[in-house]
């Protein structure tokens, strides 16, 4: 878990600080924004791995941010945890509703939130070391958005990495063309769904000449799945 990147975004100063401390020392690296506009400006300049996101921040509530969050393609692949002292059950269920991941209640011990968090990220990044996803010898990294093959540069476009890393996010799932369309380009640009075959193509071809092609998967009528068990 050494330095993961972790934003959190809570206006009470008392919090964040025991937030920063905790999580420091459980090997997290931390930034802290105290409303929605400082953590814009510091997700764009290093997005990361997961949010620690306060229900009742002053402007922009968090509940309102986490659902821009999730409707922004370059956003919508971090996981959130809510942080609230709203205890309903209806307010937890609005949090899962807009694509909340978990949902902490306060008072909380660090102990508790450490542990939810690594649930949380092995759960939705099942491969991720440090900055990279990594599976057995194919090492993607986050932070310079490159591509090694048992330690070699691969030769990979932005679109194919795009792919690549959603994939990895999600593995032994299976996407449709357009899933893969919403999660990758963005639901709100127009593209054909066969746009996606010819970026998984090239996916493929970049992999191929180091054999790990066979990790992106065709599933047929359905769509693509990326998987290190042999397909069927
Ligand atoms: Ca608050």
């Amino acid at each position: 878990m050494r330095e993961i990147p972790i934003l959190v975004v809570e206006d009470e100063v008392a919090i964040c600080e025991m937030l920063h401390l905790a999580l420091s020392k459980a090997g997290f690296s931390v930034e802290v924004a105290t409303d929605v506009r400082q953590a814009r400006r510091l997700l764009f300049n290093r997005p990361p791995s997961l949010i620690l996101l306060d229900w009742m921040l002053p402007e922009i509530s968090g509940i309102e941010f986490a659902k821009q969050l999730k409707k922004d393609a370059q956003t919508k692949l971090i996981p959130i945890i809510m942080l609230t002292a709203k205890g309903e059950e209806t307010d937890k269920i609005k949090g899962l509703e807009v694509g909340a991941d978990d949902y902490i209640t306060k008072p909380f011990s660090p102990r508790e939130l450490v542990a939810r968090m690594k649930a949380v990220l092995r759960r939705t990044s099942p491969f991720l070391e440090d900055e990279h996803l990594v599976v057995e010898n194919l090492r993607l990294d986050l932070a310079k958005h490159r591509v090694e093959i048992a330690e070699k540069e691969v030769s990979i476009g932005p679109t194919e990495f795009r792919l690549l890393q959603f994939f990895m996010q999600h593995p032994e799932r299976v996407y449709s063309r357009n899933q893969v369309l919403d999660q990758v380009w963005g639901n709100n640009v127009y593209i054909e769904e066969r746009t996606v075959d010819v970026h998984i193509r090239r996916l493929r071809k970049a992999l191929a000449e180091h054999g790990y092609d066979h990790f992106v998967q065709t599933v047929r009528g359905v769509g693509y799945r990326f998987s290190t068990r042999p397909s069927l």
